[in-house]
């Protein structure tokens, strides 16, 4: 169903695409300059859980707990009017009309407009990879799915190589 969010303050619109380190961290540093009181600001995540440490990724193997890896201090978004969209896919960007939409149909205008969307794996064309239990290796999803795929004792084997790769990946401890 499509709608339009309007305008809550009588503020021009910053949006932003992306609630990974980058967009969390451009964030903070609108904070700091005040750039909050200057702009309605909105953040358009395409996960469903706010900005966290993807570097970090693989210690989420040893914990499960999502919260250790949150980079975000939701009552320093909601202090200063930032509002965070989460499971917000953005699908099309209208720069002449200044205007976004997102998966749902949902649309709105800026002002102002910052891309912090990343970048996706990519994943080389080999058989096997449409497999459902290949999996790529970037957001907590992933792990959550491989996972799942790791208590299936059929494909067990085959998910130890995923964790060898990931061991490999791990960052040293700070
Ligand atoms: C396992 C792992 C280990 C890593 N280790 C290191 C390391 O040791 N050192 C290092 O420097 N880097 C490391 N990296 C890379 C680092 O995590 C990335 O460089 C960093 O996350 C990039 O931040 P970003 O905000 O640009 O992108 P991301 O963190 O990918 O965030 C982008 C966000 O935008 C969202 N998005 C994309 N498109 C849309 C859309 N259309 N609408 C709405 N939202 C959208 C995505 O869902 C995502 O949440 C690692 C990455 C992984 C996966």
């Amino acid at each position: 169903m499509s709608s339009t969010i309007v305008s809550t303050m009588n503020k021009a619109k910053l949006v932003v695409i992306g609630n990974g380190m980058v967009g969390h961290h451009f964030i903070e540093r609108a904070i700091e300059k005040g750039l909050h009181d200057q702009f309605e600001i909105h953040v358009f995540a395409e996960e469903d859980r706010p900005a966290y440490d993807r570097v970090y990724l693989s210690s989420y193997f040893e914990h499960r707990d999502v919260s250790k890896l949150n980079l975000v201090d939701l009552s320093r978004y909601e202090d200063a009017q930032i509002q965070l969209h989460l499971n917000q896919r953005i699908t099309n960007i209208d720069a002449a009309n200044q205007c976004i939409s997102t998966e749902d149909g949902t649309q709105i205008d800026y002002a102002e407009l910052v891309l912090a969307t990343g970048s996706y794996p990519f994943v080389p064309p080999i058989p096997g990879r449409e497999h459902p239990h290949c999996h790529v290796y970037r957001t907590i999803k992933d792990l959550d799915d491989i996972l799942s795929t790791a208590e299936q004792p059929k494909v067990k084997k085959k998910v130890s190589w995923s964790v060898v790769v990931c061991w490999v990946l791990k960052p040293p401890k700070p």
